[in-house]
C-alpha cells in the first residue's frame, strides 16, 4: 500500500505533467506567411514581408502608431 509520501509525489508529478501540457499548448507554431504582411505580395518560404522595404515600412508604420497611442497591427 502506498503511504503518504508515495501519494504526494504522484499529486506533485500529475500538476508538473499537467503544468508542462499547459505550457506546451500555449506555444504556437511559427506562422508560416504566403502573402506580405505590408503590401500584400506573395512571399516566399513563409516569409512575413516579400522585401526589407516592406519589413521597414511596416515596423515604422507600427511604432508611429504607437508613439500615438493607437493599437498596433502584427
Ligand atoms: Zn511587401
Amino acid at each position: 500500500m502506498a503511504d503518504d509520501a508515495d501519494l504526494s509525489d504522484a499529486r506533485i508529478e500529475a500538476a508538473i505533467t499537467a503544468g508542462v501540457e499547459a505550457a506546451r499548448l500555449k506555444v504556437k507554431p511559427p506562422r508560416h506567411y504566403t502573402e506580405c504582411n505590408w503590401c500584400g505580395d506573395p512571399t516566399e518560404d513563409g516569409a512575413r514581408y516579400c522585401c526589407k522595404d516592406c519589413a521597414t515600412d511596416h515596423m515604422r508604420y507600427n511604432s508611429a502608431r504607437k508613439r500615438n497611442g493607437i493599437e498596433t497591427e502584427d
